[in-house]
């Protein structure tokens, strides 16, 4: 298996990581089953977070006795210090473990949540205490907006970002990549087959997004079967051939315009939809199959898909073209 140092951290890792959404779904000894074969083909970099409900649990019982030569990354929502602190005892709770190698700020969404969490009692100052006690070893960002990582990388209070990539969504490629490369920075590929939108040429995908400055990807895996793909790409370490590109080429024209990049430019909706959020949660159902998941978050917002009025208020400020309207009406019969 290939490695590479993820940045500043100076950490050794796989270049194909372990995304832990999809485990959530699995029972606790498939989640194990999985968990134990991806450390045993040389897959040695696990992402979680505290909001993937089970997630933590699960790679906490695989990794008795199999912590020593991981890097594990968790992460939390919490925006304020103390509510944060809450949250590292946590995830070493579940993790089972006495130290989390890498603790992200989850989603940092907006310029002013930002600011929140770098603040006088933001989230960043519990991280750097829990660092400075031994219970996390760096600290990273995660979220969607460009702009946002951009200015959270320029800080310097990061070790690494971890932002969607991939074929489909490579337009990090102008800004957050080359700031994060400036600096040290690790970065790390989540979405890297597109949330499922690029699974019938996943391996290209996941070649694509290694060979353009992602230090190391990680897909969501949730069977023996798609370990043993994933991995491979990090063992027969090579670039696209152009049989591979062209066939990439091929997936991400007939996605454009249907794929959400989550960049928020279409908002706001004058009749209160959060348009992106929506379209990531029916990511969530539809290529995740997080069915349950995804109909609990739908629940939870107070507009959903048919609270639409097909306006189209929305359509000139999406730059990728997405017919929204339409697919708001093909969701609502969907989730119906
Ligand atoms: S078309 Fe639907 S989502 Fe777009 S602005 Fe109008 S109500 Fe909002
Ligand atoms: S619908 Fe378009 S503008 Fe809105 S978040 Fe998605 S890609 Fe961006």
């Amino acid at each position: 298996m290939k490695k590479r140092v993820l940045g500043r951290t100076g950490l050794s890792v796989s270049v194909v990581g372990f995304g832990g959404i999809p485990i959530q779904r699995l029972s606790p000894d498939d989640a194990v089953k999985v968990t134990l074969s991806a450390l045993d083909a040389g897959i040695d970099f696990i992402d979680t977070a505290r909001g993937y409900t089970d997630s933590e649990q699960k790679l906490g019982a695989a990794l008795v006795g199999r912590r020593g030569g991981v890097v594990l990354a968790s992460k939390s929502m919490v925006r304020d210090a103390e509510g944060m602190k809450g949250e590292v005892e946590a995830s070493l709770r579940e993790l089972g473990t006495d130290f989390i190698d890498l603790y992200q700020l989850h989603n940092v969404a907006t310029k002013d949540q930002l600011q929140t969490v770098l603040g006088p009692g933001g989230a960043c100052e519990a991280l750097e205490e829990a660092r400075e006690q031994g219970k996390v070893r760096f600290i990273g960002v995660t979220g969607h907006s460009r702009a946002v990582l951009s200015e959270a990388v320029e800080t310097d209070r990061f070790d690494t970002v971890q932002l969607p990539f991939n074929p489909i969504e490579s337009e990090a490629l102008e800004d957050v990549i080359p700031a994060a490369r400036a600096r040290g920075v690790g970065i790390i590929g989540m979405k890297p087959v597109a949330g499922g939108a690029l699974a019938s040429v996943a391996a290209a995908a996941l070649r694509y997004n290694l060979e353009r400055g992602v230090d190391v990807v990680i897909p969501g895996i949730d069977s023996v079967s798609q370990v043993r793909q994933n991995a491979r790409v990090g063992v027969d370490f090579r670039p696209c051939s152009p049989e591979e590109l062209a066939a990439l080429e091929k997936e991400k024209s007939s996605w454009g315009q249907r794929f959400c990049r989550r960049c928020g430019y279409c908002s706001p909706c004058p009749h209160g939809l959060n348009i992106n959020m929506l379209f990531l949660i029916q990511a969530y159902y539809e290529r995740y199959d997080l069915k349950k998941w995804s109909l609990e978050r739908l629940a939870g917002l107070d507009t959903h898909y048919g609270d639409c009025r097909q306006c189209g208020e929305c359509l000139p400020r999406c730059p990728y073209e997405l017919d929204i309207p339409h697919m708001m009406k093909r969701f609502a019969a969907q989730v119906r």
